[in-house]
């Protein structure tokens, strides 16, 4: 019997289900090695009602489970918690799975006061709907909940380094996950001398066109808020990284270079030892836009 692959997805958006189909011809080659169980997106199945009543999850067994996005709420928990207990090998699967990601947004308002600004009516009608799962007091990543076997970063994970990781785990190899930083594997050109302000990104980056990327001022050092030194690096597999390439900065969406590693911290850090000012930096909790889970971000005291 081939090994059986299991996909589930939380608070997602399915932009890492979608980089996975991006992998091309090369899914086609492991499709043909396994079997896929359970895969929300491209399979109906129902989730109550076999083993149980209300309430009970029944997920197939599976030798490899993916799950992407974060945890928001009950049903994303009795989901992920099943996925735990039929899965040998859980592989949390994108930034929203490893690090909070976008849903994560949210912690910075208590939940109620999020849901009712989301839903509110009209001349102050409460619209909260009552038939929607009961939400948790904040957006987890899933190793907050479950033990995770590989943390697969990335909004999305670059296509190769979904199958590498797939593939690694049913030939049992060991797998070396990129460890550097997005600066390390940019080949933009550092001066040591950089702006002493953060400015905006309102206008292009100073680049010619004509030229490569290697060509090209460091970002940083021109004074724009490129988060390649805090951020994992990956995103461009051997090559320049993705955002670098079209001459933008990063923005962070690997998370953290190191496990626990906190992006706005790290980033403050990396501005004052390169004598930026980073009082210009307009909202600096956008620096967790990706990694807010794991209690990074929290409520502020002012309303929305
Ligand atoms: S990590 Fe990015 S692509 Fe994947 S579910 Fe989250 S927001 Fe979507
Ligand atoms: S700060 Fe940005 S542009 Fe500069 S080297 Fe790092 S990744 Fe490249
Ligand atoms: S350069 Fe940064 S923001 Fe862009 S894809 Fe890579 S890690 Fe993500």
């Amino acid at each position: 019997m081939p090994p059986r692959l299991s996909f589930e997805w939380l608070h997602a958006c399915s932009g890492c289900e979608i980089a996975l189909l991006n992998c091309g011809e090369r899914l086609l080659g492991l499709l043909n090695r396994v079997e896929i169980v359970h895969f929300p997106l491209l399979m109906d199945h129902k989730y109550r009602g076999w083993g149980g009543g209300e309430g009970e999850v029944n997920l197939p067994e599976a030798e490899i489970g993916l799950v992407s996005g974060g945890v928001a709420n009950e049903e994303h928990l009795l989901v992920l918690r099943a996925m735990r207990e039929q899965c040998r090998t859980l592989i949390s699967f994108g930034t929203c799975a490893t690090h909070g990601g976008i849903p994560a947004l949210r912690n910075q308002w208590p939940i109620n006061e999020a849901l009712r600004t989301v839903f509110a009516g009209q001349e102050g009608k409460d619209l909260v709907p009552t038939e929607i799962p009961a939400q948790l007091d904040r957006v987890y990543s899933i190793d907050e909940k479950v033990r995770v076997d590989v943390s697969l970063p990335g909004c999305p994970p670059r296509p190769e380094m979904i199958l590498e990781v797939i593939e690694a785990q049913l030939e049992r190899q060991s797998l070396h996950l990129p460890s550097k930083s997005v600066c390390e594997t940019c080949p933009a050109v550092r001066t040591g001398k950089g702006q002493a302000a953060v400015r905006r990104f309102l206008a292009n980056a100073e680049y010619d066109p004509e030229e490569p990327v290697d060509r090209m001022r460091c970002l940083l050092e021109q004074g724009l808020l490129c988060m390649g030194p805090v951020t994992a690096g990956g995103c461009g597999g051997k090559d320049t990284p993705l955002c670098i390439r079209a001459r933008v900065p990063c923005r962070g969406c690997y998370g953290p270079v190191r496990q626990g590693g906190n992006q706005l911290l790290d980033m403050m850090n990396a501005l004052a030892s390169n004598g930026i000012d980073h009082r210009g930096i307009v909202d600096r909790t956008s620096l967790l836009r990706f990694s807010g889970a794991h209690g990074l971000l929290r409520p502020r005291r002012h309303k929305i």
